[in-house]
Formats: structure tokens, sequence, C-alpha cells
């Protein structure tokens, strides 16, 4: 019986908007271009520059290779001499600081990795970013983040399924406790879950039933919200220009739209 394969992404989307999930992963549509918006270039830019410090450990390294990353014409949203670019440095220099904390005897970057549990038929897939075993034995997964805000509650999914991917790759032993963080490099906070393995057993089960889920459902409908903004799709989807119209709720309420701007102002 082939796999459904389900990701930390794949789930996030489906309980976003099914619409947007079935563009993505239903409907055969090829996939419209990465945004390259100043959010997106600083959040790759320093992606790149933390895989290069966690594989080569030379500072100078990571820091030529995000600088030679924003020179390109394509991420000239973070090019030099704009606020993006000086916001990646300062994200990096964190990152140096970040990397020069962990006392590790060994670390990976990059690392992807899946579960397949037949009897559910699911695989979870997952990446991620960074794995250290630490000097006390401890073994620690991180997540970096850049953004102005992370949602806890999928900020704590990610990190659940990080934890698998490690357990996984790494062999860990059942009493293995694994620590999983969201270092964001932007605001210095850092999310910390302790998890083991009762804790892996829980998300596989979790992402079981939400895999079960998506299969079943037939209607992909559409959520119309703030995330059309940042939805690659929205170009081809009627409901996304709905929000986008300012008149869209007095179209909704027709004459009694005109209420209740009456009452917001
Ligand atoms: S534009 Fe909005 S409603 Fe349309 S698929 Fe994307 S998230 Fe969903």
């Amino acid at each position: 019986m082939e796999l459904f394969r389900i990701t930390h992404t794949k789930a996030q989307t489906f309980l976003r908007c099914r619409r947007q999930y079935w563009f993505g992963y239903e409907s055969g549509e090829p996939w419209p271009e990465e945004s390259q918006a100043a959010p997106v270039v600083i959040g790759n830019a320093v992606h790149r520059g933390m895989q290069e410090l966690c594989e080569s450990g030379d500072e100078h390294a990571a820091r030529q290779r995000v600088d030679a990353y924003l020179r390109m014409p394509k991420h000239a949203a973070a090019a030099p001499g704009t606020a993006a670019y000086d916001d990646v440095i300062a994200f990096m220099e964190a990152g140096i600081a970040a990397h020069a904390s962990i006392d590790s005897v060994d670390r990976w970057a990059e690392q992807t990795s899946w579960a397949p549990w037949k009897r559910a038929g699911v695989a979870v897939m997952a990446r991620v970013d960074r794995v250290d075993r630490l000097r006390d034995g401890q073994y620690q997964v991180t997540d970096w983040k850049t953004g102005r805000f992370d949602d806890p509650y999928v900020t704590d999914e990610q990190l659940d399924i990080a934890h698998v991917a490690a357990r996984i790759v790494h062999g860990l032993r059942v009493d293995q406790p694994v620590r999983a963080v969201a270092w964001n490099l932007r605001t210095g906070e850092q999310r910390v879950r302790e998890l083991e393995r009762d804790d892996a057993r829980a998300t596989l089960q979790r992402m079981a039933g939400l895999a079960r889920r998506i299969q079943s459902e037939e209607e992909f409908a559409a959520s119309p919200g703030p995330y059309c903004g940042w939805c690659r799709w929205r170009e081809r989807c009627p409901e996304a220009a709905a929000v986008e119209d300012g008149d869209w709720l007095t179209d909704y309420f027709d004459d009694e739209g005109d209420d209740v701007a009456a009452a917001a102002e």
C-alpha cells in the first residue's frame, strides 16, 4: 500500500485553507514562483548562512555565503544598501553568537527524514535546520526563525515533527529525551520543548489523524483571510479577490454593511 506523505507544511496548509491545499497538492497545477519579497529573501539568506556555519564552523565563510546570496539580482529586495540587508547582517551576527553558545560535540545541518508508519498508512516527512549532540549527552533540534511574530501553536507543531525526525535519523534510545528549540534571531526569543518518546508517538498519531481527514476531504473550500496576502495561489483564487476588494463586507451584509461601517466609526 502506498503511504500518504504528510509534512508540517502540508498539514498547516490544510488547516489554514483547504483550497490552498488543493491548489498545491491536488490540482496538478504548476506551482507559481516563490515570492522574492524582502521577508522571504531574509529568511532564506539567514538559513543559508546558518547551514554554512553549522557545516563548516567558519563564521567568515557563513557571512560570505550570505553576502553572495544577497548580491544576486533575484534577491534585490534585500540587496546591499537596503534595510533588509542590514537586518540579515544583524540576524547573522545573532546566529553566530547562538552557534558559539551551543556546547555540542557533533552537529548536523538541514537533515531530512521520514517516518513511515505502515499500519496507519502514512509517512511523516520532516526537515530540521540543525541537530546537535551536546556535551552532556542531550540531543537538541533547532529551528531558526527570523519573523517578527511566531505563532506558538504552529511553532510547537513544527518542533514536534522535527523531534520525530531527529529520533529516526539518529536512532535515539527510547529513554533519550530531546530538546527542541525555536530560536528567533530577530528577537532572541527561544521557545523550548523538552520532548520524549511518548511525545513522538502522539505526534505521529496526530499526523495520521490529520492525514485521514485530508484524504477524505472532497470540497476543499476556501478560507479567505489575512493569509491570502502571502498565498502563492491568490492570482488564481476568486475568493482572494473578494477579500482584496475593500467592499466585500458591504457586499456580504448588503444594506446592513453601511450600518456595520457606521458602528465601527
Ligand atoms: S488566496 Fe486565500 S482563500 Fe485563496 S487559496 Fe489562498 S489562502 Fe485560500
